[in-house]
């Protein structure tokens, strides 16, 4: 019996086989295609989990992935741009990878930490009782059946699991399609300094949006070379498969139906469609099967699920390691419901508004939208949106009975002064180990928490203007504890105690 099978290996579910490795679990992961696929999804991958990366001292693999310069923090915002370039701090870190060179560092990383992954193995059926789930699969020599403790579903948006578990899905499906392309003109197309086109037997075509009552059109040179990035945004009423590619032909087509001219192309990459749905599932656990990722949500804007969706991965790894290695009880496992639909639901707040923002086409939306634009040339608006889309505002509604500010947030990369040669909160988390970092003289604190070594990490460091005397910080980089400063030992220790017991189990285990 396997302790933990992952049905999908996309990116939530490499991600997943990522945490699982380092927190010394051995999963199973089963994927229904016989390769990694080279269908274009996002063209590149942004917000916490990129933090989330640097802590575990992985970002540079990813960084050195990219083909593309890093481009300014500029983002849409539902027709609406952000432009953090303004801000000094910048909340929302971005990378242009491509999605099929994020799975291929993902899968790199997978394989030296010596994940199993089946390819070509499709899940057929899941059975669960008290004791374990049956998962009945499709290889390539014929059927078979596999046992697990838990198994997880990053299935992706029509996840099988959710089905067969019985969890729901419900939301919004919005009438509308977006296709976009990076394009090369031949020759007969002018490009003007200013970025327009100049096309023969229409006029002029327009760099930045343009609006028409068929829908919208956008087009933008891409950084540092001779392509075009284009897209269309229609309303349509149809269901289309993630896995069936974008054409030339249709690309040309709705372009065609948006401007009324028919836009010469020399050379296409990147083709791809979306639609937009705003559904959520309304349990992340149902008994021994958990969802993640696309299986669990689907937002209604783009630059957001793969944050969302790996940032699950990264949650219920180490919940899950605790709970089959028997030092804490499965109740651990609720938490990755709470606090991972709370964030969803909070991604799905924003994305909502920016269909509210994006899908007027009349003056009232005009105006909504110029408001919006002017708003965010200040500082604090500005830097709360940037927040907002990298999800770095989540702070997870923990028990917090000092109401530290600090707990249930993401841990920041304080720098520490320490002898034994750690100088960040990123240096401390790579092995994506649970740290207590006491931050001033506090032994007494330090005593209590060594009854939970071996499962601990407990470091002393001083820096310059501490945030609290002691942090706990669990492997997901969010702060489970904080003292405050000078909180008398009388009332640090029962909810130290607590959440070393919650977090972390019963004291005293090897
Ligand atoms: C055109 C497009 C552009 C996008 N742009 C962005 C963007 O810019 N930024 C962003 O963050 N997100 C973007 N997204 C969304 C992003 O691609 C998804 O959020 C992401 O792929 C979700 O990852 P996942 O691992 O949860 O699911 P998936 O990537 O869907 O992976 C699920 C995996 O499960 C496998 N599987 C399914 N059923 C079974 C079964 N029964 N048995 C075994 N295996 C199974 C599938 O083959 C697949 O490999 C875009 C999506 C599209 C389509």
């Amino acid at each position: 019996m396997s302790d933990v099978i992952i049905v999908g290996a996309g990116p939530t579910g490499l991600m997943l086989a990522a945490e699982l490795r380092l927190a010394g679990i051995r999963p199973l992961v089963l994927e229904r295609q016989p390769r990694p696929r080279d269908t274009p999804k996002a063209g590149g991958i942004g917000g916490q989990i990129l933090e989330l990366l640097r802590y575990r001292g992985v970002l540079e693999r990813f960084q050195a992935a990219c083909t593309d310069p890093i481009p300014a923090p500029r983002f849409p915002f539902g027709g609406v741009h952000v432009d953090l370039t303004q801000l000094e701090g910048n909340p929302m870190h971005a990378l242009p990878l491509p999605q099929q060179q994020l799975e291929r560092v993902l899968n790199e990383w997978v394989d030296e930490l010596g994940v199993d992954i089946r390819r070509g193995h499709r899940v057929l059926g899941v059975e669960q009782d008290a004791e374990g789930v049956c998962v009945d699969v499709e290889g390539p020599d014929g059927t078979y059946r596999l046992d697990a403790r838990y198994l997880i579903g990053c299935d992706g948006a029509r996840s099988r699991v959710r089905e067969l578990a019985g969890i729901p899905f419900s939301g919004t499906v919005y009438p509308e399609v977006n296709r976009l392309a990076q394009i090369t003109v031949p020759e007969s197309v002018t490009r003007l300094d200013n970025g327009d086109l100049e096309v023969p037997g229409f006029g002029t075509v327009r760099s930045g949006f343009t609006r028409t009552e068929r829908g919208l059109f956008g087009m933008a040179a891409a950084p540092n070379s001779d392509s075009l990035s284009v897209y269309t945004i229609e309303d349509e009423d149809a269901e289309y498969d993630d896995d069936v590619p974008l054409t030339v032909a249709e690309l040309q087509e709705s372009i065609q139906r948006v401007l009324g001219a028919n836009l010469p192309v020399a050379q296409t990459y990147r083709l791809s469609r979306f639609t937009f749905k705003a559904c959520q599932s309304e349990r992340y656990r149902e008994g021994r099967v958990l969802l993640a990722g696309d299986a669990a949500h689907l937002f209604p804007a783009t630059g957001v699920a793969l944050n969302a969706g790996m940032l699950d991965a990264v949650n219920l790894a180490w919940k899950l390691a605790a709970v089959v290695d028997g030092r804490v009880s499965e109740q651990l496992l609720d938490t990755y419901h709470e606090e991972r639909h709370f964030a969803g639901a909070r991604t799905m707040l924003h994305t909502r508004a920016q269909v509210a923002l994006r899908r007027g086409h009349d003056p009232a939306a005009e105006a909504l939208r110029a408001v919006f634009q002017e708003l965010l040339t200040d500082e604090q608006p500005l830097r709360r949106m940037g927040a907002f889309i990298a999800g770095s505002d989540i702070r997870y509604p923990l028990p917090n009975s000092n109401n530290h500010a600090l707990t249930g947030a993401f841990a920041p990369d304080l720098e520490l002064h320490a002898d034994d040669g750690i100088h960040t909160v990123a240096e401390l988390l790579a092995a994506a180990r649970p740290v207590l970092l006491i931050l001033s003289d506090r032994a007494d604190l330090a005593d209590i928490a060594r009854e939970w070594l071996p499962h601990l990490e407990i470091r002393t460091a001083k820096l310059d203007d501490r945030p609290a005397d002691a942090l706990l910080i669990r492997p997901d980089a969010h702060i489970a504890w904080a003292a405050a400063i000078d909180e008398p030992i009388a009332a640090a220790e029962p909810a130290l105690r607590a959440a070393l017991e919650t977090w972390i189990g019963t004291p005293g285990q090897r």
